[in-house]
């Protein structure tokens, strides 16, 4: 049983049956899942996309220079954060915004430590802004966040229900890991998450499950320990 988890969010979920923005039926749905585990007591941290918004490296292919638009982008992600705590407020669980840059009082400013007092407190923490820096994606970001929080696993939310041999959407003969090593994600030429997030989950020994969490109920299951995704690990 995990005791911290890093739940990382898509943005791009986030507009549900929508073409850009926030779909305010999916975004209770992924408040819902949340507090279900929430009230068995796990402590969780969640980062969350902004892909539903801005992505800074669409941008820059429209002439927008790349660091602004990465600074668009993180600002995308921060107002899906906002989103994601007023509905799980509205449902009666707690939870606060710690953003990467300083943007008080939108929230207050991350801390490795903060974010672990309000979690231990059980509020859940909210880590908006990706890394802070331009040039990332919030994959790296969670990566991050859930090596420095001290997480159990970093949980990946998808709208597949894991790794593929190849992209299920697309190619109808994939079939799905139950588990697969870094190394072999690295073999095989896998997109599960960009290079940097995995290399980070790797060198710091952080196991990662990909799984869907567009089906209400799976985030729940995953933490049951029911193999419904797929496990990233070390050998
Ligand atoms: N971003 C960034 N640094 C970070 C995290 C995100 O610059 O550490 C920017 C980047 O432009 C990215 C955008 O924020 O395209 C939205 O994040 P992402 O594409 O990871 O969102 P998702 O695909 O999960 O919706």
């Amino acid at each position: 049983m995990y005791k911290r988890i890093l739940l990382k969010l898509s943005g791009e979920s986030l507009m549900g049956s929508k073409q850009y923005g926030i779909d305010e039926v999916r975004l209770s749905e992924y408040a819902q899942q949340i507090k279900e585990i929430a009230d068995k007591g796990i402590q969780i941290g969640i980062v969350i996309g902004g892909g539903n918004i801005f992505r800074g490296l669409s941008g820059a292919g429209k002439g927008f220079d790349r660091v602004k638009g990465d600074q668009m982008g993180m600002l995308a992600t921060t107002i899906n954060a906002l989103g994601l705590s007023s509905a799980l407020q509205s449902i009666g669980q707690k939870a606060r915004v710690l953003t990467a840059i300083n943007m008080f009082p939108i929230g207050e400013q991350y801390s490795k430590w903060r974010a672990i007092e309000l979690m231990e407190q059980g509020e859940i923490a909210i880590l908006a802004g990706g890394t802070g820096c331009p040039y990332f994606t919030t994959d790296t970001g969670s990566a991050l966040r859930g090596i420095e929080i001290e997480a159990d696993v970093m949980l990946k939310g998808t709208r597949v229900d894991g790794i593929y041999t190849a992209d299920p959407e697309k190619d109808p003969t994939a079939t799905k890991f139950d588990k697969i090593t870094y190394d072999e994600i690295y073999q095989k030429g896998l997109k599960v998450m960009d290079l940097t997030a995995t290399t980070l989950c790797r060198d710091n020994k952080l196991p990662i499950i990909v799984f869907n969490m567009d089906k209400p109920g799976n985030l729940v299951k995953v933490m049951n320990g029911e193999n419904i995704g797929t496990l990233v690990y070390e050998k």
